[in-house]
């Protein structure tokens, strides 16, 4: 289907953007990188009849690595954190998360703000904010507050983000060099939205107990999620394949697995419970050099 007609305006700063959504109210959307609002506006998704883009705000297409973690700011597309050669030792698990997400031209285009707010449950982004504990920045008429990425998605394309509001920017916490991590998803093909998905890390005491494990699922749920039964379990415990198996059963019977014309609850579960083993598997690994 083709577009509705659309005027388009494009702000020079954040303040001049919130005056604008202010001023159109529903009838205006926010455009960032436009790869999940343009086919969702031809297929009548979403409907709005003014396009306020981003491209020309300064300040949301940094990427700063510091003692404090990582920040990548709203217009940070999927190449730019391909591209950026400190990330793959900064934070591994995202340049690694990054690689799963769509195909190239996609990926040239799409943006960190654009989907977060977008809150796709399949999505690989969302997935690993809240499973590393990030946070979002985001900026409104009432000014700027930064949210827990656990709290932000609440259920699926719906976020706590309040009208009028822009994402600014995500921050991840330091990631030690010593963790180790696994990521594992399953899509149909590659670069297709995962039908399910595993993020796993975690750091390890002098006698090798796990510490401090973080287990995360997407395209299972309404949004992503946290398996913290399995988290639990893990705690304290040595790596053993045996552990893995009883770790990832415990997550899985934790959660409310979806069911749609992709796979159904019982095949979605199953297909999550081998990922988030194999992605355990892969986190038994010590942190490459
Ligand atoms: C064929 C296809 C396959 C894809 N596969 C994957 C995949 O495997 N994994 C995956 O994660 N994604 C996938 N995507 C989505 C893609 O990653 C997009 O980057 C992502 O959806 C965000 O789009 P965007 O940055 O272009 O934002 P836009 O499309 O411009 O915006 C998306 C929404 O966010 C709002 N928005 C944008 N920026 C902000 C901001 N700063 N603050 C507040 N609201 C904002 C917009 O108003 C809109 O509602 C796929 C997309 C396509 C078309």
């Amino acid at each position: 289907m083709k577009l509705p007609p659309l005027r388009y305006l494009a702000p020079q700063s954040l303040d001049e953007a919130i005056a604008l959504l202010q001023e159109h109210g529903a009838d205006a959307k926010l455009l960032s990188g436009g790869q999940s609002l343009m086919p969702m506006l031809a297929f009548r998704l979403a409907s709005c009849s003014i396009l306020v883009d981003l491209k020309l705000v300064p300040g949301l297409d940094g990427i700063a690595v510091s003692a404090h973690g990582v920040e990548l700011g709203a217009r940070v597309r999927w190449r730019d954190i391909e591209r950026d050669t400190r990330l793959p030792i900064a934070h591994p698990l995202l340049s690694t998360a990054v690689k799963h997400i769509a195909h190239y031209a996609i990926r040239n285009r799409g943006t960190v703000g654009g989907s977060l707010a977008h809150g796709d449950p399949a999505s690989e982004l969302p997935a690993l904010a809240v499973a590393c504990d990030a946070t979002i920045d985001v900026v409104g008429p009432a000014g700027r507050r930064s949210l827990p990425a656990r709290d932000f998605f609440l259920s699926p394309l719906t976020t706590a983000l309040e009208p009028n509001e822009i994402i600014v920017s995500l921050r991840l916490p330091p990631w030690p060099k010593t963790r180790s991590f696994g990521f594992q998803e399953f899509a149909r093909r590659r670069g297709d939205f995962a039908m399910a998905g595993a993020i796993v890390f975690f750091d390890r005491d002098e006698e090798g107990h796990i510490r401090s494990p973080h287990v995360g699922a997407f395209g299972v749920a309404d949004t992503p999620v946290r398996l913290t039964e399995a988290e639990s379990f893990l705690l304290g415990n040595s790596v053993s394949l045996r552990m893995f198996e009883e770790a990832a059963a415990l997550g899985v019977r934790g959660i409310e697995v979806r069911s749609d014309i992709h796979a159904d609850t019982d095949y979605r579960k199953a297909l999550l419970e081998t990922l988030i083993k194999r992605a355990l598997i892969d986190a038994a690994e010590p942190p490459g050099p």
